[in-house]
């Protein structure tokens, strides 16, 4: 007290201020709230974790932020008290509910007081990036794998306790809704196990030249018959073009799925112009495929995000069609671990062009992975 007296009372900085500052130095994230529940303090981390806007959660009820897990314990603070260690699932903007331990501490009307005025909330966030990235990731594949499987169980009950009812198409019918839905599941798990072994860097690559010329015709007549020729495919390859260099397995997987998307994401009936050329690019000589089609488009601000995992766009043709979300992502790890390029534009409801840049030169994979 005595030594508070001899400060000026210009070097007082207010407990807001402290707070202010004390939150930017740190990982985790505050929440405080009032006797009503309303929040009355909602820090900066907070905003990050969950996507909410301190400006949107002001004055909300606590609740509908996040919910107090099971398994609470008193923990000893270094000044003889005891604060509540507990974790609590958060509900972030976009729907999904991610787990953080906390601490959880009264809020007292003054040191002397007690009288309890509301509580703060401290998530720890700190080191819990990957535990997040790999809830968030267990979440996401839960829910992909749930759809599926409820068809499959749903179809499957009809067929085995109802059959009688049913008339030979009804049966053929629900049949091949569960092989499509059996289908569906067999391709998430192929592309979760690519996307582990991407990963943990456990991908088998033999780096050769490869004549490109030869393999894209093959590529477009298998993804031609897949969709009953449903587009026009113009192919423009340039002359004389010397070979990438590339492992076939996975250079077939990066054009099959930019070449399917194309088909996918734009109406029957449209064409698709795939060029391939020779051109410098970061002073290396390299081979571009570009692969554009005249469909849906991306919006500009979508662009960065349909590389992520599990990034599906809405709008009513991804809704349609069957997509894990996980094609873009592979295809851009792959085409990186394969020193080469990828890049996308689009104006939206006119083209879209996904250019790969291949190397035109032998390359060592082990030391770079
Ligand atoms: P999937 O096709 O399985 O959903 P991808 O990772 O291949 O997953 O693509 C991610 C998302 O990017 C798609 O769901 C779609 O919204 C968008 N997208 C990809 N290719 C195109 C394209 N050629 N035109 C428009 N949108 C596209």
């Amino acid at each position: 007290m005595e030594n508070k007296e001899r400060l000026s009372s210009k070097t007082i900085h207010s407990a807001e201020q402290l707070l202010e500052s004390f939150s930017r130095c740190t990982k985790n994230g505050f929440v405080a709230y009032n006797l009503q529940g309303e929040i009355t303090y909602f820090s900066k981390i907070m905003e990050d974790l969950t996507g909410w806007h301190e400006a949107e959660m002001l004055g909300k009820q606590v609740a509908q932020l996040y919910t107090m897990l099971p398994g609470e314990r008193l923990v000893d603070t270094d000044d003889g008290q005891q604060v509540v260690a507990q974790a609590a699932s958060l509900n972030t903007r976009d729907g999904k509910k991610i787990n953080f331990p906390t601490r959880h501490t009264p809020i007292k009307q003054s040191e002397e007081s007690s009288d309890i005025d509301g509580y703060l909330t401290l998530f720890f966030a700190q080191n819990n990036d990957v535990d997040r990235a790999q809830s968030e990731f267990v979440s996401t594949v839960s829910h992909e794998l749930r759809t599926p499987i409820t068809s499959i169980k749903g179809f499957a009950s009809t067929l085995l306790f109802h059959s009688q009812g049913l008339d030979e198409e009804k049966k053929t019918k629900y049949i091949k809704i569960i092989k499509d839905q059996a289908e569906r599941l067999s391709r998430l798990v192929e592309d979760l196990l690519a996307v582990s072994r991407l990963e943990s860097n456990k991908l088998q690559l033999t780096i050769h030249p490869i004549d490109i010329d030869q393999i894209i015709e093959d590529i477009i007549t298998m993804i031609q018959s897949k969709y009953n020729d449903s587009h026009k495919v113009n192919l423009d390859i340039a002359n004389n073009l010397v070979p990438i260099w590339s492992d076939s397995d996975r250079l077939e997987q990066i054009l099959t799925n930019l070449i399917d998307n194309a088909f996918k994401y734009s109406p029957e009936g449209d064409k698709i112009d795939i060029k391939i050329y020779p051109e410098k690019h970061n002073e290396e000589d390299m081979i571009r495929v570009d692969i554009t089609d005249y469909g849906i488009g991306i919006e500009q601000e979508d662009l960065n995000k349909i590389f992520k995992k599990f990034s599906r766009l809405d709008n009513p043709l991804t809704r349609k069609t069957e997509g894990t979300g996980l094609g873009l992502f592979i295809t851009k790890s792959l085409v990186d671990l394969l020193h080469g390029e990828l890049e996308a534009q689009s104006s939206k409801g006119e083209k879209t062009t996904f250019s790969i840049f291949f190397p035109t030169h032998s390359f060592d994979i082990e030391s770079e992975t």
